[in-house]
């Protein structure tokens, strides 16, 4: 029995706790996309940064090495210049600044002579026959335009003696009694390969040297495609960018550049663009795990939260009951009674319909509780109690108001009426027994009346009409 305002409550302590977790649950998602979108952004600044990184590593080292080549070279020519008279092919003095040379670069560069027919010499030479003709080469031909004391860089070549792939840094030398118009340091793919050898993390990057007007001198890993041809990017300030090299969209590659100090080359890193944004994903795909757990979490916790309100209110409503009603009988008990008779002498001054009070002891009952043992009496009184309801009106109240006392308030009934009523009630329990005892009630009925007559002395004038109903002999009504 549920009052109507409690079921208010409530249903909307149920509803506030459903907008609750739904806005709970939208706020982790949502705040997990912002994250997620925003550790995107982190991750891939945290890739270009280490790309950053990665050619400045490149540009410093590349700069050491064709530093120490072009000094070296500018030396050789000094010398030269110094020593008129003599063939460097064949001086030791000069051999021996070679020779310093290559303990330097530990072999891996070599330095060679051009003359001005073309014909090229290694160091020390043997004797006045080239190893081979140049004449044709791009260096040969570039370099006899070029004025003195200046450094070229030509397109990657396969060296004649050697076979393998190098980049010539041709040097314009001054006159000289060797002839030579130009010395070259052959910058093996091998040894800038040995040079770059710990900075590959991923298949997918690319360490390349890249000549001012976009040539590509070199490349590692080595691509034919690409090595000797341009590369199509424009260098912006910010030294990075993205492109499409080789089929739009589906192989976009982040390129990273940096331009050398003084020389015409730029040192560029590049990283497939798709490998750089998956670098999140490991990380991503764990977070949103966590998420979607949190999200499970609280949305179960609700569940488990609106499950306990429900059962709070149950027990609650039992609670009530407890406190309105009887246990053994399940009528209202005393409290609750007197409760809705206040409420009815309200309304019974407001309708000017007449109410009849009555109180119903049982006769003799102790006899019961001695003869048969408490558990009989009790018995006696559930019966007892359930004939009484049986013969009141719905809209009658009736409660157990002591321990073998039953109280009823007959609504808009006058004292005439009332005693049919009583003596009806009265009549029910006749049947009821145990052993040779029989149930009889006695039965106070007093008219209430009006405002004037306070509850207590409504109930002490019944009690009153009780005492005669024993004294004058038990089992009757005697209306007072
Ligand atoms: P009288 O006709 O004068 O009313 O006689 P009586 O025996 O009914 O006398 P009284 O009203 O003094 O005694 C009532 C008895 O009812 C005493 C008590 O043990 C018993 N009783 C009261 N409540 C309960 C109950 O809940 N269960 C049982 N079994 N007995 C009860
Ligand atoms: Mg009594
Ligand atoms: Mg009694």
């Amino acid at each position: 029995m549920k009052t109507k305002k409690a079921r208010q409550e409530y249903s909307r302590l149920v509803s506030t706790n459903m907008i609750i977790a739904l806005l709970g649950g939208f706020l982790i998602i949502t705040f997990t996309g912002f994250y997620l979108a925003n550790d995107y952004q982190r991750s891939l600044l945290a890739e270009q940064e280490r790309l950053r990184i990665l050619t400045a590593t490149v540009a410093s080292r590349t700069q050491l090495l064709i530093g120490r080549v072009a000094i070296t070279l500018k030396i050789l020519d000094e010398w030269c210049a110094r020593n008129p008279e003599k063939d460097p092919r064949f001086d030791p003095e000069f051999n021996a600044l070679i020779e310093v040379f290559r303990n330097e670069v530990h072999g891996k560069i070599e330095i060679r002579m051009v003359t001005d027919t073309g014909a090229l010499f290694f160091f020390p030479s043997k004797d006045a026959k080239p190893l081979a003709f140049t004449g044709d080469r791009e260096y040969f031909l570039a370099i006899r335009d070029r004025p003195e004391n200046e450094i070229y860089f030509s397109a990657p070549i396969i060296g004649r003696v050697t076979g393998k792939p190098q980049i010539p840094i041709s040097y314009r030398v001054r006159k000289n009694k060797a002839n030579a118009i130009l010395f070259f340091a052959a910058v093996t793919f091998e040894s800038l390969d040995d040079e770059f050898a710990d900075l590959l993390d991923y298949p997918e990057r690319s360490i390349s040297i890249i000549r001012k007007d976009r040539m590509v001198l070199y490349r590692d890993p080595f691509n034919g495609d690409i090595v000797g041809k341009p590369l199509n990017f424009t260098p912006s300030p910010k030294g990075y960018d993205v492109i499409d090299v080789y089929a739009p969209r589906l192989m976009r590659r982040a390129i990273f550049y940096q331009e050398l100090d003084g020389l015409p080359l730029f040192a560029l890193v590049a990283d497939s663009y798709a490998r750089m944004q998956r670098a999140w994903l490991k990380g991503a795909a764990l977070k949103a795990l966590v998420a979607i757990a949190i999200l499970a979490g609280y949305l179960l916790l609700n569940a488990r939260l609106i499950k306990l309100l429900g059962k709070n209110d149950e027990m609650q409503a039992k609670l009530e009951v407890a406190a309105r009603f009887d246990g053994l009988t399940g009528l209202k008990n005393r409290q609750y009674f007197f409760e809705r008779v206040t409420d009815e002498t309200e309304r019974a001054h407001r309708s000017g319909n007449p109410i009849t009070f009555a109180i119903a002891d049982i006769d003799h009952f102790k006899d019961v509780n001695d003869g048969y043992g408490h558990p009989a009496g009790d018995n006696m009184l559930k019966k007892i109690a359930t004939a009484i309801n049986a013969n009141v009106r719905e809209y009658d109240i009736l409660g157990r108001i002591g321990g073998e006392e039953f109280a009823i308030l007959f609504s808009d009934t006058g004292l005439s009426v009332a005693l049919d009523a009583a003596n009806r009630i009265r009549e029910s329990v006749r049947d009821i027994a145990v052993g040779t005892w029989h149930a009889s009630l006695s039965i106070g009925l007093v008219e209430w009346q009006g405002r004037s007559e306070p509850i207590d002395s409504l109930v002490k004038r019944a009690d009153d009409a009780l005492y005669a109903a024993k004294k004058e002999g038990r089992n009757r009504v005697i209306a007072g």
